[in-house]
């Protein structure tokens, strides 16, 4: 992985000081290598002692600290969709060690600073069709529980806002979940069944709900579906009602213009768009229009930005399918020497940056205008992560992994946009909001 070195060995130290604080409160903070061979942790890593505070008096002997010293672990980072959740699943891919591919994993959040993220669950219609789309989102919830269960020191699950905060103290990474499209919630006979799910979701965890992915479902209507002029249905409307019954986050990404307005008309809570960028600097139906992204701000609700080179720079996508498109061939036969789509997305893209070394992908400054636009015609406190980590291909130059988050703090901060906000609390106010009414 290359990247940016001097960041990324900053990051590191970072990331080994924040391990000093969990070391010293006695929790064990070693890699997953480390405990499996059975080691004995050492006390404290020379790299990684907490700098020493500044004293006048010499003190005649170090001695033990009594409490566990602050470590600044930076301002919270969550990211509120990464489809990381497939391979932890499909690939029994553990995430507390260092994976050789895709986007995400323990050790490249620590090195990138991201505090947590949700957990995508998302059941692909075609292989998962009617009630099968139940069981695999059952599933997935299951695959991100036992991530935590496996690694109580380095991944907790989190439901609540006061979790993450808990989480981000300990050191150890805030799993989230959302589900991300209602055709996971299966396709029951019965209505009630179907809305008592939404229930039994929110009883597992999970916290946001996407009212579609690409496809319609008995809820709505999607930006990518067969009919994108149309909007909620009625079923779709007792399903908004219900979660704000029960403080589940509406969440509008992937849904068509017309489902998204009469979600608003509806909806009493702040509303999130966990992946979605803006049509004004991108034209395309997955992004929202300035009108969209300000309904959303006016009632409390956040944008996060999609980093899909696509979705950044529509003319750029468009540029690469017919790059794709001309070289069939050649990509197909990349596609099928590897399993998962994670395996062969470098090699892909090194691929298509070979057939037309003129296609150049949006970088860092492309992906910042995004944030600088939600900012700009809504308000700062209306923007937030939502990165689509290991559901994308192709992410802006500059940003290989989750490890590089910080070259995007360094773009707001050079944009003078206020990082805290914008990286979590922006956020952890929007699942605070969600409160239920009885
Ligand atoms: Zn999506």
């Amino acid at each position: 992985m290359a990247g940016h070195p001097t960041r990324r060995f900053l990051s590191r130290l970072w990331a080994a000081a924040a391990c000093a604080g969990v070391a010293l409160a006695g929790v064990a903070c070693g890699s997953a290598e480390e405990r499996a061979l059975g080691r004995p942790e050492p006390a404290l890593a020379p790299e990684a002692r907490a700098p020493e505070e500044p004293s006048a008096v010499a003190s005649p002997e170090p001695t033990a600290p009594e409490t566990e010293p602050e470590v600044d672990r930076g301002p919270i980072a969550i990211d509120t969709h990464v489809d990381t959740t497939q391979r932890m699943l499909d690939a029994s891919d553990d995430l507390a060690d260092r994976l050789p591919d895709g986007h995400l994993d323990l050790p490249r959040m620590r090195e990138g600073g991201l505090t947590g993220a949700f957990f995508s669950i998302w059941v692909r219609p075609s292989a998962y069709p009617g009630e099968a789309a139940w069981t695999r989102a059952q599933a997935l919830i299951g695959a991100v529980q036992q991530l935590a269960e496996r690694h109580p020191d380095e991944a907790a699950v989190c439901r609540t806002a006061e979790e993450v905060r808990a989480a981000h103290r300990e050191g150890r990474a805030a799993l989230l979940m959302g589900v991300e499209g209602a055709h996971a919630l299966g396709d029951p006979e019965d209505d009630e069944v179907l809305l008592a799910r939404i229930g039994r979701l929110h009883t597992q965890g999970v916290r946001y709900m996407t009212v579609t992915w690409s496809n319609d479902n008995r809820l709505g209507h999607s930006s990518g579906g067969d009919h994108p002029e149309r909007g909620l249905t009625d079923l779709g409307r007792r399903a908004i009602r219900e979660m704000n019954r029960l403080g589940m986050i509406v969440d509008v990404s992937h849904v068509s213009d017309r489902t998204f307005w009469d979600i608003v008309e509806i909806a009493e809570r702040p509303l999130l768009a966990s992946h979605s960028s803006c049509r004004a600097l991108s034209d395309h139906p997955r992004n929202m229009t300035d009108d969209m992204i300000r309904a959303v701000a006016e009632r409390g609700g956040a944008v996060c930005i999609n980093y899909y080179t696509t979705f950044l720079d529509a003319e750029y996508g468009r540029r690469r399918r017919r790059v794709e498109r001309a070289h069939r061939a050649e990509l197909r036969t990349i596609r099928d020497a590897h399993e998962h789509s994670w395996q062969r997305w470098a090699e892909t893209n090194a691929a298509i940056r070979g057939f037309d070394p003129t296609l150049e992908p949006p970088g860092i400054a492309q992906l910042g205008a995004h944030f600088a636009h939600v900012a700009s015609i809504a308000s700062p406190d209306a923007v937030c992560l939502g990165s689509d980590f290991d559901g994308v291909g192709e992410l802006p130059a500059g940003l290989e992994d989750v490890a590089d988050l910080g070259a995007l703090r360094e773009e707001l901060e050079r944009r003078e946009l206020p990082v805290a906000p914008i990286f979590g609390e922006n956020v952890l106010r929007v699942l605070a909001a969600q409160t239920p009414s009885d």
